[in-house]
């Protein structure tokens, strides 16, 4: 099964038509995801056992890392269109993921002040206002809700302590709509949150939290769990009808 780790702090610039040339951020050990959740169908493959054990960039590797990039690119002439904190496994776990936030939008601001800085998160350490208070800092928060349904989420998303999706969509209230919702479907005898009760489970948060944009995508590379299956376009398509009907901004990516 291939997998993708992150080997690196800070990674690219990439060319993506979608977000064009982006810089990676990753908060994350290199070459081992840390992560609160396991999703079944994870690009950075299974958690280790020994992943809480192991030790995260400091402050001041990270602030090095991103220095040393963005003034060499500058140097060079070369533009941003966009920075985005991923890599292997959930960036807010990182406890000074704050002050790293305000140092790249300062580097940001300094270098490259058109770029869009956007944060992956799966919205589990949304319950401290630290995290909540940087998320909102940058361009685009892009939170985390695959299943609406606690069950469900506790087979796809495998998460390491208690999570209650009701806790979840409440702590999103802080944003009032103003942040990315990310979706992912997938179908399989493991997992399939595109039934019908799923999706209307699914339609209630959504209507609930009115997010500004929702990305609805299904897998693209191998999962690290056997048996997970692509929702080809037609069906993300016909999964988002009724929230596109209700005037929703739906991302598609199949
Ligand atoms: S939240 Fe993201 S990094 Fe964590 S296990 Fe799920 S897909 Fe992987």
């Amino acid at each position: 099964m291939a997998t993708f780790l992150w080997d690196d702090i800070v990674f690219g610039p990439i060319h993506s038509r979608r977000v064009g040339r982006s810089l990676g951020i990753n908060l994350l050990p290199l070459r081992a995801k840390v992560c609160t959740f396991d999703c079944v169908y994870c690009e950075c493959g299974g958690l280790r056992k020994d992943a809480d054990s192991l030790a995260l960039p400091t402050l001041e590797q990270v602030m090095a890392a991103i220095d040393g990039k963005t003034a060499t690119l500058a140097e060079q002439g070369q533009g941003i269109d966009s920075i985005s904190f991923t890599g292997n496994g959930e960036p807010t776990i990182h406890p000074d993921f704050p002050a790293i936030i305000d140092h790249i939008l300062a580097a940001r601001d300094r270098y490259f002040p058109q770029a869009v800085v956007s944060v992956f998160t799966n919205a589990t350490r949304l319950d401290r206002p630290e995290v909540v208070a940087a998320l909102k800092k940058v361009d685009n928060p892009i939170l985390k809700i695959d299943c609406a349904l606690d069950n469900m989420a506790a087979v796809m998303n495998r998460p390491k302590g208690a999570y209650s999706v009701a806790r979840v969509v409440e702590n999103m209230k802080a944003f009032e709509g103003n942040f990315v919702l990310q979706t992912m479907l997938v179908k399989g005898d493991v997992v399939d949150n595109t039934t019908p009760e799923a999706l209307a489970a699914w339609y209630d948060v959504v209507r609930q939290l009115r997010p500004r944009e929702i990305m609805l995508y299904s897998v693209a590379r191998d999962t690290p769990v056997e048996g997970i299956l692509k929702v080809d376009a037609d069906s993300l398509r016909a999964a988002a009808a009724p929230l596109l009907e209700e005037g929703f901004n739906i991302q598609i990516n199949a």
